[in-house]
């Protein structure tokens, strides 16, 4: 009789998993900003909660959030940005262990991974991670601990087929962690395919609105590699504010919304920017021609996410000359929100940037399809003028 319903993700998300605020029954809990906790008289802390650095109410309930969107049975782990959740992985691992990771990949943490990470003794190989026989080949025995992807990966939006690369990862007796930002749990979740960890730049679509830092991780199991990656963030302090966790928190109520619309008005722009005359090419998983569409197509579930690439014609001078003109899209790093972003990524990308001069990234947001092509249709006739 009193069986608990089996809702789905997405009313689960639209309640941030129906919390009542016990005091006032508000629906929506209070934001807990408390650093110290009153002790037992017996000396213990029978709540749980002891200190503001590891233990904080509000960030608890947005990673239950989390953990139930990822289907993560370890549980979730929200840090001040996606680069301290991506960092505190690595940081897990042990001086001479061997990582492989990604050719293309989100740009400051391959740089990340090419000098911090190699001067704490770890050692990285990068290859094209959705070619497995590459994959298979950059593995080391015995001294691979952990392949890292990122799928749909930033800003070619190649895709890597994560059971295979689980499979492969396992065997060799890596952990396979996952880069999920572009792809949301809304689209995939890494963890039911096989990871052991996924990662998010909260920042992104999770958030939604462009207005918070963050980074999140969830893992499969709570086994000493998570228990090591828990400790690093209980003890170098990298949690994310309460506030903040708050924010997270109410953009995870839209996120089916916004991912499912934002990932329509991606494909739908896709397809008419492919047949532009001034367009070579538009990077995009859900394009039948993209290499990675048959991987897509199995792993993401109701869409390709909302990010794209397209290759302009006339080289890096019309492409910068087509973002210089928009007025809808907005001149700006980063990706997720509500409002479309365009980028010349070379620009921004340091050395080894498989990023080819002539690309723009364009970040869907929820405006009117039609008002956003035509904006990229205007700066682009007027680029190629
Ligand atoms: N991963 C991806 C795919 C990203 O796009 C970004 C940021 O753009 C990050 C990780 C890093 O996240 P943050 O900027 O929150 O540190």
């Amino acid at each position: 009789m009193n069986r608990k319903p089996e809702w789905s993700p997405r009313t689960l998300a639209a309640q941030a998993l129906g919390k009542i605020d016990p005091v006032t029954r508000g629906v929506v809990p209070p934001i807990h900003v408390a650093t110290t906790f009153i002790r037992d008289e017996d000396n213990g802390y029978s709540t749980g909660f002891v200190y503001g650095r590891p233990d904080n109410e509000t960030i608890r309930e947005a990673e239950a959030v989390l953990a139930m969107l990822e289907r993560a049975e370890a549980g979730a782990l929200l840090f001040g940005s996606g680069m301290a959740a991506a960092t505190a992985v690595f940081q897990a691992l042990d001086p001479g262990d061997h990582i492989v990771a990604p050719r293309v990949m989100y740009w400051a943490l391959r740089s990340w991974l090419m000098t911090e990470a190699t001067r704490w003794g770890l050692l990285v190989t990068f290859c094209e991670t959705d070619d497995l026989e590459q994959l298979k080949a950059a593995i080391q025995p015995s001294k691979t601990k952990l392949v890292w992807l990122e799928t749909p990966s930033n800003p070619l939006w190649t895709i890597t087929d994560i059971a295979a690369a689980a499979d492969i990862a396992h065997k060799a007796g890596a952990k396979l962690a996952v880069d999920s930002t572009c792809a949301s749990p809304v689209h995939t979740q890494p963890l039911t395919l096989g990871a052991d960890v996924v990662m998010h730049a909260a920042t992104k679509i999770l958030n939604g609105h462009s207005d918070v830092v963050a980074g999140a991780l969830a893992a499969r199991e709570d086994d000493a590699f998570w228990q090591r990656i828990r400790s690093i963030r209980k003890m170098q302090g990298g949690i994310l504010g309460p506030f903040e966790a708050y924010l997270l928190m109410r953009g995870m109520r839209t996120l089916h919304l916004r991912a499912e619309r934002q990932a329509r008005t991606a494909m739908a722009l896709a397809t008419r920017l492919s047949a532009h005359p001034h367009v070579a090419r538009v990077l995009y998983a859900g394009l039948p021609q993209h290499p990675g569409h048959d991987v897509a197509q199995r792993q993401m579930q109701g869409g390709f996410g909302y990010m794209m690439s397209v290759q302009v014609n006339g080289g890096e001078a019309a492409a910068i000359a087509t973002a210089a003109r928009v007025r809808l899209f907005k001149r700006a790093t980063s990706l997720g929100g509500v409002e479309s972003l365009i980028e010349h990524r070379a620009s921004i990308e340091g050395p080894g940037s498989p990023c080819p001069p002539d690309l723009l990234r364009l970040s869907c947001g929820i405006e009117d399809e039609d008002d956003m092509f035509a904006d990229l249709d205007d700066c682009l006739k007027a680029a190629h003028r």
